[in-house]
This record gives structure tokens, sequence and C-alpha cells, in this order.
């Protein structure tokens, strides 16, 4: 077969946000950086996501302030930058649902946990809600719990996505699924990579491919890093009438436990309906469960922390997705984004959409520390654009 080839300064494997957040800062920086994406962009976890913008709270519930919940502090801020035109990225144009999230309990809270969301360390993160500034669904009377308001917005993934992937786009290319990514490498490192007869040759190589980086690294033949899988199964539900759609919330609904019961963001069908998306512990224990299980317990959760709304009749749907992440012991959850660089392939996950500006900081680091040159080059063979995929909520209940 005759073989074209192609040169570039960067390949990153992986259009989710990690590898488009690079993307785009990389070439923004001058450098030539090809972004190659075997399905469509954004399809896997990052769609898949709330798109909350942490700032850690949720990993304080516990009463400490852990390293997750310092890691991600400066987050919301970073990203407010970027919305409003002084950041990194250019995010102008993204979509916001919500500027703050919302956390509730039915019942007060202990006093211990008042006075630790009222300490220096959580009082500039959130702030009780004043009885005249509750939305609808927390001003029935019947609501006699404590409600608060996190300084972190949710944002609509579908725009981040376009937003990210449009400066660039004639960089990101699709690569067919069934083709395999041959390595050219020798003890220094990778020198091109093989796909269908075209060879790319770049001075780096980053793997932002969420679960795939698992099958790159076997190819690769590297032992380590090593990859975990943390599956969740998601529910959504609307209103069967879209006259009588669900109210529009962003909220924690808080138990007696370290982690929320339930996270409800709110998202917008074609047709204009509410979906409600909902995570939490509702989807970690619903792995495995089938729909009729799933959904039964999800109705009688919806009933138990608003017992004072009136459902509509509602639609259900879920999502079966797995968290890919660097390996922790007993299958904990990561606290900050991870790259691990092996001579000139950088492998990573971010872990949270919320870290995908500290991970491109850090792989940025990487490459300069191996002196990532910018060079010139022409895209002389016509290779396809990768699409934006689908959003969920267009769908999930098909
Ligand atoms: C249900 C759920 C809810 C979440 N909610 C939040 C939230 O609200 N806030 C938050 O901060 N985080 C959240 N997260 C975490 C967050 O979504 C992920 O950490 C983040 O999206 C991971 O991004 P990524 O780019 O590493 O991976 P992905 O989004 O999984 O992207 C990887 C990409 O690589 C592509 N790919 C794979 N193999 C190859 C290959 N061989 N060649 C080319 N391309 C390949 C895939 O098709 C995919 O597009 C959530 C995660 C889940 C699952």
């Amino acid at each position: 077969m005759s073989r074209q080839t192609i040169t570039t300064d960067v390949v990153i494997i992986g259009a989710g946000i990690a590898g488009l957040w690079l993307h785009n800062r990389l070439n923004q920086m001058g450098f030539h950086a090809l972004l190659l994406e075997n399905k469509t962009i954004g399809n896997a976890q990052t769609l898949s996501s709330q798109g909350i913008i942490h700032g850690g709270t949720k990993y304080a519930l516990n009463g400490i302030l852990s390293k997750a919940t310092q890691a991600i502090g400066s987050m919301p801020a970073r990203w407010q930058a970027c919305l409003d035109g002084k950041g990194d990225v250019d995010l102008t144009h993204v979509k916001v649902l919500a500027d703050h999230q919302l956390m509730w309990s039915k019942q007060q809270l202990s006093s211990k946990m008042v006075s630790f969301f009222a300490s220096k360390a959580l009082s500039s993160r959130m702030q009780t809600v004043a009885k005249a500034d509750r939305p609808e669904l927390f001003r029935y009377p019947e609501f006699k719990g404590a409600l608060y308001q996190l300084d972190e917005p949710v944002l609509d993934i579908a725009s981040v996505l376009k937003n990210l992937a449009q400066p660039w786009h004639g960089r990101i290319i699709h690569t067919p699924e069934s083709t395999e990514i041959m390595w050219q490498q020798n003890n220094e490192g990778v020198q091109a990579i093989q796909l269908n007869g075209i060879e790319i040759k770049a001075q780096q190589f980053v793997l932002t491919a969420g679960e795939g980086n698992g099958e790159l690294l076997e190819t690769l033949k590297f032992t380590k890093p090593t990859m975990q899988l943390r599956p969740l199964q998601m529910v959504l539900c609307k209103a069967k009438n879209t006259p009588q759609a669900l109210p529009a919330i962003y909220a924690h609904s808080l138990g007696s436990g370290s982690k929320p019961i339930a996270t409800i963001t709110s998202h917008f069908g074609e047709d204009g309906n509410t979906i409600w998306y909902i995570g939490g512990n509702i989807a970690e224990q619903g792995v495995g469960k089938n729909f009729h299980k799933i959904t039964t317990d999800a109705k009688d959760l919806l009933n138990d922390i608003l017992p004072w709304f009136d459902f509509p009749e509602l639609e259900w749907a879920t999502h079966a997705v797995n968290r890919a992440e660097p390996k922790q012991s007993a299958l904990s959850r990561p606290d900050t984004a991870f790259v691990e660089s092996k001579n000139n392939v950088h492998i990573a996950w971010p872990t949270k959409l919320a870290l995908a500006p500290d991970l491109a900081d850090q792989i940025i680091k990487q490459l300069q520390k191996q002196n990532l040159q910018k060079n010139t080059h022409r895209m002389t063979v016509n290779l396809p654009p990768a699409t934006i995929s689908k959003p969920l909520w267009d769908k999930a209940f098909q």
C-alpha cells in the first residue's frame, strides 16, 4: 500500500473535554496540534456529564476540607474567566444553564455541619438562601429544611464542545473506529503513528482517550499507568406532556451521609421539554439493575427528597457509562487531574470535566520540559473532520 505522510508538532488522541481543551490551547499558542477522534467529538464521558463546574463543596460533606476540595477550588473562577472572554480559551458563546447550584436537606442540618459550612474555608463558596430568594420548588410551606447556594456554575456541554472545536476544526480528524493505531517507536519514544496507510509524524503524543486509553496503553505495550473504570447508571426523566414540564433545577440533595443522595441537573430537549438528569448515589447503586428496578427506585427517591412536590406523569430513560480514571486503591475517586509521561508519550485523565484547564496546564508544562518546537506544517492529505456528537437529551428517550 502506498504510504502518505503528514507531520505535526503534537498528536492528541481522543476528543473529549481533555483533548479539546489541550488542542485549543496548543494551537492558540502557535504549535501545530492534530486531534484524532474515532467516534464523534464528546460522545463518551464528556457529553454524559452533568456539566457542573465543581468548586469542591460536594467533597466536603463529611466535614473535612479534603485534597479534592482544595485542588478543584479555583476551577469555577478559571472557567468563569473563559466564559467572560478573559481566560486561556474562549468560551464566550457557551450557554450557561445556571450560575449557581443549590444544595438542600429535607431536615435542618446538624449544628456541626452548619458551623462547618459557615467556616472561613467554605463560606466564600456557599451561602444560605434567604426565604424570599428561594426558587419556586423550595417555597412550599412543607419544606422546612436547609437550602444553600453554591458558587459553581452548570454549563451546557454541547455548547462548550462547539466553542472549543470551532476555531481549529480543520485539525480535528475523524479516524475510523475499526482502524488500529500502529506505533512506530524505539527506546527514545514514539516517532510516528500509522492509520490506514497514513503516517503521522510528531514530536509529542498525548493520550486523552478516556476509557480508550486502556487499549492504547496495550498497543504501546506500556504496563503503567493503569486505568480504573467506575460504572454508573444515570437516570433521566421528563414530563409526558411538555406543557407540564418539570421546573429546571440544579441541586444536590443531602442526606446524613458524606455524599449527596442525588444530584439533579436540568437540560432541554429539541421539543423544549425539561429533562432531569439524576446522578449521585442512585447512579452508583443502579449499576446492574434492570430498567424497571432503577426507575422504580428513582421514583421513590424523588418522592422522598421532594415530598411536597406534585410530580406530573413522567417518562423515564437510563444511561449507563463508565468513568475512566487512573487506578486508585479500592476504586476510590481520584482527587486531581492526572498525567504521566513516558518519553514523548503523555497519558492523561482529567478525572473531572471541571479539571480540564488544570490538566492542560500540566501537559503543556511536560511538553515544554521536553523542548516542544513550533514548526510549520501543511496538511498535504485530505483527512475527514470529526463531527460533534448529539447531546444525550436528544437520544436517551428514543
Ligand atoms: C455520568 C457522569 C457525570 C459526570 N458529571 C460531571 C460533572 O458534572 N462535572 C465534572 O467536573 N465532571 C463530571 N464527570 C466527569 C467528566 O465527565 C470526565 O472526567 C471527563 O468528561 C473526561 O473527559 P475525557 O476527555 O478524559 O474523556 P471522554 O469524554 O471519555 O473522551 C474520550 C474520547 O476519546 C475517544 N477515543 C477513545 N479511544 C480512541 C481512539 N483509539 N482513537 C481516537 N479517539 C478515541 C472517545 O470516542 C472519546 O470521544 C462526569 C462523568 C460521568 C460519567
